[in-house]
């Protein structure tokens, strides 16, 4: 009798900082998912929190990646990825830490390179809207006071607000030579 465990069951890879997840983040996640059953989700700099380019913990992006897949028809594993600072030592790192997946998902560039030079298969991907799903500009309209909110899915929203988020990305951007 054949196991349950024993199926094929292929996953996905898609790995980003997300920070935040936005609106770009979340149609490539629903593609994907219209694909796949199974999805693995990295989150990179997973050891990376409170400065400008990286404001949110890894649990606190873990919580806006499993909010916003909620009603979305796919089984996600979240890892979080610690920088390691060696790409040529990175695919293994990754592997390291996922469950097996067969496919990478992805429109970066190094990423891309990086797997294939490991013999991974890479499915490119388009990008969506690009000039307003983007980390740094909505990192920059929270930090100027601009709307940022219509550029992530609501349960980003919520939990950026949950922790003060904008408020804390505003202080660790002040320049501390102010207070002189
Ligand atoms: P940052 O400006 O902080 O780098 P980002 O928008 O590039 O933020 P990342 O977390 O760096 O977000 O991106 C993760 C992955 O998602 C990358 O492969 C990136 O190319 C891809 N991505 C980013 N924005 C979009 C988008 N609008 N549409 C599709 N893919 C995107
Ligand atoms: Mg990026």
């Amino acid at each position: 009798m054949q196991r349950a465990h024993t199926v094929h069951m292929p996953r996905g890879f898609y790995v980003g900082r997300f920070q935040p997840l936005h609106e770009g983040h979340e149609a490539v996640l629903r593609e994907i998912a219209a694909e796949r059953n199974e999805l693995v989700v990295g989150i990179g700099s997973a050891d990376k929190s409170h400065s400008v380019d990286n404001p949110f913990t890894a649990g606190e992006r873990h919580v806006m990646i499993t909010r916003t897949l909620e009603d979305v028809d796919v089984d996600a594993y979240v890892v979080p990825l610690v920088d390691v600072d060696r790409n040529a030592l990175w695919t293994s790192h990754v592997r390291s830490l996922c469950p097996p997946f067969d496919t990478v998902y992805s429109n970066n560039p190094l990423v891309t390179r990086l797997f294939e030079e490991s013999d991974t298969e890479v499915n490119e991907l388009p990008m969506f809207n690009r000039q307003e799903y983007e980390g740094t500009g909505i990192r920059e309209r929270m930090l100027s006071g601009d709307p940022w909110e219509h550029l992530v899915p609501d349960p980003v929203v919520e939990a950026i607000e949950e922790v003060d988020g904008v408020g804390r990305l505003r202080d660790v951007a002040a320049d501390d030579e102010a207070e002189d």
